[in-house]
């Protein structure tokens, strides 16, 4: 039995998580949870954002499942997903967008993996308010090691996946020297996979680019705000945030988690669709080399989108959150 860190997050956080727990207990996955929370649930329960008990799990399990975690607006507390990515050096996070039978899209033959630099850049945490002159700065600090780590990555997925192209998303062409540093280490990197074509996009254009010809694109590599963005967007050719999976992997340690907040709007309703977290869970489940449970609940899951009424409001479909769980369970083989 592998143990795993499960942070259950904030709003529809909880819903997801129970949802995710009962699918894995059915399909008999063998895993045990370590139940660890973060965010405003343990502060207003013990004054800490990411309790120490959290952090003593992390360290010792290495592996985590993570539900969304509300962070404020404007001010208030550094986001905890930041927090945790620049803590244990979760340099990747990859996030994989594909169509899928069932689930209807003006897109189609989507299949994109998109590896955000998930530690620096804008989100380096380098702001700074000059109050007397009203001039507020946020440094986009990017480094070469940081470069080459993600670019890296991307390049290493694709080979083992047998990906054909790796598309370098900058802004070059006004970021000059922090552009530069990004695209420069893919093309140092390029050389050695000779398999894999490189190309690059400035943002503004790939943006358009994906809502016109997404099934263009393979592997995207880029920075942290862009990949940010990049991800919702992805998100949206294949059905919503409510179906798409994320990966936060490090060196030695890795937060599975859905790519969709802690959607307020719809917290308590007990409607939320599990999808996300369930396809991070699979994730979990490859990277943990469980590779036959992760299959066997994939498939259950893609039987339940083919089967219209048996899916969540979002996805066109009638079930709550639980009974989704359930739909799947039953097309467990
Ligand atoms: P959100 O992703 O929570 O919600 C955006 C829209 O998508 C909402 O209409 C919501 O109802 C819908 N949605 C999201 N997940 C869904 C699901 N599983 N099923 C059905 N519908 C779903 O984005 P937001 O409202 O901008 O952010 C809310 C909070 O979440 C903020 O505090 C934000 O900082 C936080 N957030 C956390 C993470 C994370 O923990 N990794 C990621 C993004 C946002």
């Amino acid at each position: 039995m592998k143990q795993i860190t499960l942070i259950p997050g904030d709003g529809i956080g909880p819903e997801i998580t129970e949802a995710v727990k009962t699918i894995f207990a059915a399909a008999k996955v063998p895993v045990t949870w370590e139940e660890e929370n973060a965010g405003q649930t343990t502060y207003t329960l013990n004054g800490q954002l990411i309790p120490v008990s959290l952090i003593a799990s992390l360290n010792k399990n290495r592996i985590a499942l993570k539900g969304p975690i509300t962070t404020p607006v404007g001010g208030g507390f550094k986001s905890i997903n930041v927090t945790l990515r620049q803590m244990f050096d979760l340099y990747q996070n990859v996030r994989p967008a594909k169509s899928t039978v069932g689930i209807e899209t003006p897109f189609k033959h989507v299949d994109i993996v998109l590896f955000r630099e998930n530690t620096e850049g804008l989100y380096s945490g380098l702001e700074f308010y000059d109050e007397r002159h009203g001039i507020a700065d946020a440094i986009a600090r990017v480094t070469k090691e940081g470069c080459d780590k993600i670019c890296r990555a991307a390049f290493e997925y694709a080979r083992k996946h047998n990906r054909k192209k790796v598309t370098v998303v900058h802004k070059a062409n006004i970021l000059k020297l922090a552009g530069s540093l990004f695209i420069n280490a893919a093309k140092t990197i390029a050389p050695e996979y000779p398999e894999i074509t490189l190309d690059d996009k400035i943002i503004d254009n790939m943006c358009m680019q994906l809502v016109n010809k997404p099934e263009q694109f393979d592997v995207l590599v880029t920075t942290n705000l862009f990949g940010d963005i990049l991800s919702d967007l992805c998100a949206g050719l294949v059905g919503g945030l409510g179906v798409v999976a994320g990966a936060n992997i490090g060196k030695d340690m890795a937060i599975f988690e859905a790519v969709h907040g802690s959607a307020p709007d719809i917290a308590g309703k007990g409607i939320a669709n599990p999808t996300a977290l369930l396809r991070s869970a699979i994730m979990m489940l490859h990277h943990i080399e469980e590779h036959d449970y992760a299959n066997r609940i994939e498939a259950a899951m893609d039987e339940t989108f083919r089967n219209r009424e048996q899916c969540t409001g979002d996805l066109g479909g009638k079930a709550s959150t639980m009974e989704f769980a359930q739909n799947v369970i039953s097309h467990l083989k």
